[in-house]
């Protein structure tokens, strides 16, 4: 429902928001009055394909978690220092779905309260206070996430890096610095677990412990990056060697993105096991609710503290009820079967389109978590950025959402709720086929020189479609 004109809207967000509040498409920012399943829809009715949206995990206001809500609203809310089925339920529903020594649950409010504390529990645990992040990510908003996040201390105005902070290289086969045009996928998951070992070395010569290595388990802030099959493993093992413990974010990819398993983590192999495991965006659809999942003697050694835990509203009935509503979906309609099958479509019709247009370098993915890299030089792998954002806007005007990430922002990320069909891919994929043919027409844009014209539609272009500003989807 729209109750002020959109033009009413955006003078008021002005107003009265912060200006540092990122809003999508800035130039011309969507107005969404209400979403179904893997839609949005503007105030005008017209309906925009999600591809970004990994919060509507089992679609836009899925029905059997709206009701789930609403009756847990018209019953109690209160927190949970008052007994509930609905919180008991959630965490042994959770913990089902994890390796057996990941026992017990903590309820919260988001992804970054959720590093917060598994930070809070490294800390305690290990009474160390080194923390090993990687290069590109994003752990949340949070003064403490904010400083173990490289994805924003190295914008141009982001805080300096503190000491207690140690940033290994993000395990990138295609751009990185240890590549697959020159080493084979065993070698290079060595090499940058060999850069954390020497991380954890300096801190031990400096008569210090390792506290945590954190990182997401697919690096999706680092540009939709799969890492290879070995490095968590060997990650871990110099990590606990050092003292410290392993923590695995998986607030954007959990929840059975990934198709063949709950959690990305399990990717890698049933004995990568984190200490803790943080959840957050999908978990309730849309609805704030995240959890930290760690082992019993973590959780013990923060009980021997003495300091009890408190949160106002993390773990309350209806968060519960959503969060177990979620997991219903999932499982009553096969989601994370869906997003196997519908994500290997995906990656392999992008890998088509890889044939036919020189600009993508490069795509990978698992389940529906995939990401088109952008080159200007497939040998050299310059990245594309300005045809990554030209690409990001005109996708928009054919009503499709994408984004783009990664450290040279030129990675277009998919991330759609997981009821994507393969429908869905198909029309994206015409659309995508349609604006990359325009790209090649952009001399200018396929060149390495700068696409000024481009962006101000002034110039010699024929094509002089407004193109907004990046499109970043954290
Ligand atoms: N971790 C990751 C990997 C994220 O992508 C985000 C949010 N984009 C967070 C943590 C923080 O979550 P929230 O915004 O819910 O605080």
């Amino acid at each position: 429902m729209e109750l002020l004109p959109k033009s009413e809207t955006i003078a008021l967000r002005e107003k009265y928001l912060s200006p540092s509040c990122d809003l999508f498409f800035r130039k011309d920012p969507l107005k969404i009055v209400r979403g179904k399943g893997q839609y949005m829809y503007d105030e005008l009715g017209n309906a925009y394909l999600d591809c970004i949206n990994n919060v509507a995990h089992v679609g836009h206001c899925h029905p059997t978690v709206v009701k789930a809500g609403c009756e847990q609203m018209a019953l109690i809310s209160t927190n949970n220092r008052f007994l509930h089925d609905n919180i008991v339920l959630c965490a042994k529903r959770l913990i089902a779905t994890m390796p057996s020594n990941l026992s017990v649950c903590f309820f919260v409010n988001s992804g970054s309260e959720a590093n917060d504390l598994a930070l809070r529990l490294a800390q305690i645990h290990t009474g160390n206070t080194d923390i090993i992040t990687l290069d590109g990510a994003y752990h949340g908003h949070l003064t403490s996430t904010i400083d173990i996040s490289p994805y924003k201390l190295n914008m141009p105005g982001g805080p300096p890096k503190k000491d207690f902070v140690h940033i290994a290289p993000l395990p990138d086969s295609y751009r990185g610095k240890y590549r697959d045009s020159t080493y084979g996928e065993d070698e290079i998951g060595h090499l940058y677990a060999e850069d954390v070992k020497d991380i954890c070395k300096n801190i031990q010569d400096k008569g210090k412990g390792v506290c945590a290595f954190i990182a997401e388990s697919l690096l999706s802030c680092g540009g939709q990056i799969i890492p290879p099959k070995n490095y968590f493993r060997e990650v871990y093992q110099h990590v606990r060697a050092a003292g410290g413990i392993c923590i695995a974010d998986e607030v954007q990819v959990g929840f059975g993105r990934v198709g063949d398993h709950w959690w990305a983590f399990q990717t890698h192999g049933d004995d990568v096991i984190p200490d803790i495991v943080t959840l957050g965006k999908p978990m309730g659809n849309g609805h704030p609710v995240s959890a930290v999942i760690t082992t019993r003697a973590i959780a013990e050694s923060f009980k021997k503290t003495g300091v009890g835990y408190f949160n106002t509203f993390g773990g309350n009935p209806v968060s519960c009820a959503i969060a177990n509503a979620v997991l219903d979906v999932i499982e009553e309609e096969n989601l994370k079967q869906n997003a196997l099958e519908v994500g290997t479509y995906l990656k392999n019709a992008c890998e088509k389109l890889r044939l036919q247009h020189k600009v993508i370098g490069d795509v990978r993915g698992a389940g529906l978590f995939v990401g088109v890299e952008l080159v200007t030089d497939q040998i050299q792998r310059l990245p594309a950025k300005e045809i990554a954002t030209y690409v990001v806007s005109r996708m928009k005007e054919e009503r499709v959402l994408l984004s783009s990430d990664g450290p040279e922002e030129n990675v277009i990320k998919f991330k759609p709720p997981m009821v994507f069909s393969k429908e869905n891919v198909d029309t994206v994929m015409l659309l995508l086929n349609r604006v990359l043919l325009e790209v090649k027409d952009i001399p200018n844009l396929c060149g390495v020189e700068k696409s000024t014209d481009l962006i101000t539609g002034k110039g010699p272009l024929s094509i002089k479609k407004q193109v907004n500003e990046q499109v970043k989807c954290i």
